[in-house]
């Protein structure tokens, strides 16, 4: 039998005087306990991702809080059957999440941010005529699973919110707006975004997808498909009450989550492609490219 393994989900703003610092301890400390995944840490707080066995996240949880003093910062735990992650990566960078707002626009969620909901309290206004359920996320991660009915702006990069708010979203500011992402930390800053904006009523699901998978009431209900991750799993489940898939092979239209990237490597698209079309056709976004990457053999 083998170790059982976890994957931790984690953010939280809070002044960070020195994460160069920080930075260093955080990797001596992964490299130690064999932990993998993705850290950025910035003088306005840190956000990470981490898998390892059960004992060495459990470790790291606690060293973790001790190293920035605090208790505050709540982990997403989740199971899996081995590291979700090659490698270990850990950065300083100027923000956590970055919207590229100029200095004087950016926002401080710990001045302004949307008014936090749990699980339970996001799924019983969900169904009221004047909210509007707002995807935070990237259009390639709405793709694989949203809530029903929930608007999911096409944009690629969080970066492109602020503009297409201002384009698109202005005549909604009277409505409720409830907005959501994978484990909460970019609604910290969309939502105090959509109150600057002048939104009236903005509020956030607390601890995001995640958490509302992971909810004891909720389970899940009516998140249609899966909730995309960045790390090797790409998908996880979310709804263990109404579940539903939602994305189609790219080819034959059948229902598929396999998310996969264009063979063609100049192309590299994210695309649904079911295991039948992959295994007759090549793993191909459509035929321009699979005639490219034969011609290019
Ligand atoms: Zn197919
Ligand atoms: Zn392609």
């Amino acid at each position: 039998m083998s170790d059982p393994y976890q994957v931790l989900l984690y953010y939280l703003y809070t002044p960070i005087e020195h994460p160069d610092e920080v930075a260093k301890r955080q990797t001596n400390l992964c490299n130690e306990h064999d932990l993998k995944g993705r850290i950025i840490i910035a003088g306005e707080g840190i956000n990470g991702t981490v898998s390892g066995t059960k004992d060495s996240t459990e470790v790291y949880i606690k060293e973790t809080l001790g190293l920035l003093g605090t208790s505050e910062m709540e982990f997403k735990v989740e199971s899996n059957n081995g590291h979700a992650f090659k490698k270990l990566s850990v950065k300083v960078r100027s923000e956590i999440v970055s919207l590229h707002l100029t200095k004087e626009q950016d926002i401080n969620p710990e001045k302004i941010t949307g008014e936090r909901l749990s699980p339970e309290q996001f799924l019983e206004e969900m169904g009221n005529d004047d909210v509007l359920l707002f995807d935070g996320r990237n259009k390639y991660e709405s793709d694989l699973g949203r809530f029903k009915g929930a608007i999911c702006p096409p944009v690629d990069n969080f970066r492109d919110f602020p503009e297409w708010i201002k384009e698109n979203f202005s005549d909604s500011k009277n409505k409720r707006i409830l907005t959501y992402c994978t484990g909460g930390i970019r609604c910290e800053k969309l939502s105090g975004f959509l109150m600057k904006e002048g939104f009236s009523s903005v509020a956030q699901l607390d601890g995001g997808i995640i958490n509302y998978g992971n909810d004891a009431l909720t389970k899940g209900k009516n998140f249609d498909g899966q909730c995309y991750v960045f790390d090797q799993r790409i998908g996880v489940e979310v709804n263990s009450t109404n579940p539903k898939v939602i994305a189609v092979c790219c080819h034959c239209e059948i229902s598929t989550q396999r998310y996969k990237n264009c063979a063609y490597k100049p192309c590299n698209l994210q695309i649904f492609i079911c295991e039948k079309c992959e295994s007759e056709n090549g793993r191909f976004c459509d035929e321009n490219c699979q005639s490219s990457a034969c011609s290019a053999k």
